[in-house]
């Protein structure tokens, strides 16, 4: 089920248009009787329009000139003088669209100019995606400006090759929630998230991890697992835009693999089982068979259950009993919890949660506002990690989330206007997360197609309001500080 457009406000629907996410057969769970999707439409070719027949497709940003894509085994034409491709990939320039989509009313697609980091926005974050598409369409997708979605980069399955689309300067609409798009990269990996085992080859995984590398060295974005993200750790701006939020990679992305390639592997340290200590889960994807199932299709209706298989994930339950249900997300009530894209019941492979309780085999951490449970026998699932935490101040029964970290009202000067946050979640009074980042708020005007960069029509709002980020359940979110207590952990 989609959110209901009806109820948007018009604020909302503006981000929805302009900042929109890619909605793909199965993302939501329970979809029955969904009306057809866009991608649904994509993939029986029934949208196709030729970017050449719109003109202005690529925007020249100045590094490079287009190069046309070669078949496997080309020699890179551009990454030798592309300082956004590795050197040691096959990295070809392949412009997205950025264009006008409608005269009427100016929209376009399908992303924003910006001059990162110098404009005053920090590139903090890489975004993993998968496309659930092949990636000859994944690259008409992108560059077709009615799409009004586009990602930096797409890796291909079959052997790594790197397509460029967007350098990372610009503003890509790829995250669905426009403050990670401020502040992240995009790389799609061609491979369909219920069936990654099949696409997420070893030279895929390879040339992504040498791409994250590299674009981590150039601009400064930590190598760990509160900065490099899967797309289904990124949370929606507001209550209705939780549900759509997209779950690619999906359970069998191995984050432990890569962050290894990374050379930023996770925490080794035995869990002391301990409450109060900072941990991660990091059961060895192989060995961790885990059950699931799945609606195939755009019917919504061929819903069965999957083989057992390596998996990035276990699930969480409301008590230490294997008969225990699984935790809800409330945003997700009655969809099957089983299900491989309901990411509310599932603890993933790297972020940091706190230990809440040990009660002999079984773990609780902090999850979404509940202790969540999880057979861990002898803490082999865990190491210890190490974070600051954060706990609602003293004396309140609750403190608010958000999916952004936006600008007080008053930092909005003319032309700009002000851009209102949305409670997400509430943490109840005792519980703790681990502090993942701190920025102070900024918000990235940028409304109109330009012809090139304007920093007077495309301006960065910043004040000083302070924020954590935390890993609050599988997805990530904003506090502010001014409601937390930060803590210090054994
Ligand atoms: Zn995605």
């Amino acid at each position: 089920m989609q959110p209901a457009t009806a109820s948007m406000s018009a604020l909302e629907q503006n981000r929805s248009r302009r900042h929109g996410t890619l909605q793909r057969p199965g993302d939501a769970a329970g979809s029955v009787g969904r009306p057809r999707s866009f991608w649904g439409l994509r993939a029986a070719g029934l949208l196709l329009t030729a970017c050449s027949l719109l003109g202005a497709c690529g925007e020249d940003d100045g590094l490079h000139g287009s190069g046309a894509m070669g078949p496997i085994g080309d020699p890179p034409p551009q990454s030798a003088a592309d300082p956004d491709c590795p050197p040691s990939t096959v990295c070809d320039d392949t412009p997205a669209a950025y264009a006008i989509r409608d005269p009427n009313t100016g929209s376009y697609g399908n992303y924003d100019l910006a001059n990162r980091p110098l404009d005053g926005q920090e590139v903090r974050y890489i975004v993993i995606h998968t496309t659930d598409l092949s990636w000859d369409l994944t690259i008409k997708v992108f560059q077709d400006p009615q799409n009004a979605a586009a990602a930096h980069y797409l890796v291909r399955s079959s052997d790594g090759h790197i397509a460029k689309f967007i350098s990372p300067r610009h503003v890509a609409w790829h995250a669905g929630n426009w403050y990670y798009n401020m502040h992240s990269i995009g790389i799609e990996h061609e491979a369909y998230a219920f069936e990654g085992h099949k696409w997420f080859s070893d030279a895929l995984y390879a040339e992504s991890a040498k791409l994250v590398r590299h674009l981590a060295r150039r601009y400064g974005v930590p190598l760990d697992r509160a900065h490099i993200l899967g797309h289904d750790e990124v949370p929606g701006i507001s209550p209705a835009r939780q549900k759509s939020m997209h779950w690619d990679p999906g359970p069998y992305w191995d984050w432990d693999r890569y962050m290894q390639l990374l050379r930023a592997p996770l925490p080794s340290d035995a869990d002391p089982g301990q409450s109060g200590t900072p941990i991660v889960l990091r059961p060895g994807y192989a060995a961790n068979l885990q059950k699931g199932s799945y609606c195939f299709g755009t019917s919504g209706m061929d819903c069965r259950d999957v083989a057992d298989a390596p998996a990035n994930f276990v699930y969480l339950r409301t008590a230490a009993d294997p008969m225990a249900p699984l935790v809800e997300n409330q945003y997700l009530k009655g969809w099957p919890g089983d299900r491989m894209n309901n990411w509310g019941t599932k603890l993933g492979t790297g972020p940091i949660y706190v230990l809440a309780e040990q009660k002999g085999d079984w773990s609780a951490i902090y999850f979404g506002g509940q202790k969540a449970w999880f057979q861990n026998p002898g803490r082999s699932l865990t190491r210890k990690a190490s974070a600051m935490v954060i706990t609602p101040r003293t004396g309140l029964t609750t403190a608010p989330l958000y999916g952004v970290a936006y600008p007080q009202d008053t930092a909005f000067m003319p032309p700009t206007k002000p851009v209102a946050m949305e409670k997400i979640y509430d943490v109840p009074a005792g519980q703790r997360y681990a502090l993942a980042a701190r920025t102070t708020g900024d918000y990235y005007w940028a409304k109109e197609w330009v012809a090139s960069y304007d920093p007077s029509k495309q301006i960065v709002v910043k004040d000083g309001t302070e924020y954590y980020q935390v890993h609050f359940n599988h997805r990530v979110a904003w506090a502010r500080a001014a409601d937390f207590e930060l803590i210090s952990t054994p």
